[in-house]
C-alpha cells in the first residue's frame, strides 16, 4: 500500500510504498526508516505511524 508524506524539504507530496507484513491479526505495513523525496531527492525520516493511505 502506498503511503502519503509530506517531503521536508521542499514541501511534495511524496507517495511511499510500505510492504505488508504477514500477520493474520491485524493490517501491518512496513516502510522504510527514510525514504528519498522523487522531486527533491532530500532524505526524509519516516514519521512514527499512523501513516495516511494515499489516494
Ligand atoms: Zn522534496
Amino acid at each position: 500500500m502506498d503511503f502519503a508524506f509530506v517531503c521536508g524539504w521542499c514541501d511534495s507530496d511524496v507517495t511511499v510504498w510500505g510492504e505488508p507484513v504477514a500477520s493474520w491479526w491485524t493490517d501491518k505495513y512496513e516502510l522504510p526508516d527514510e525514504w528519498e523525496c522523487f522531486y527533491c531527492e532530500g532524505v526524509n525520516v519516516t514519521p512514527p505511524p499512523p501513516w495516511t493511505p494515499a489516494d
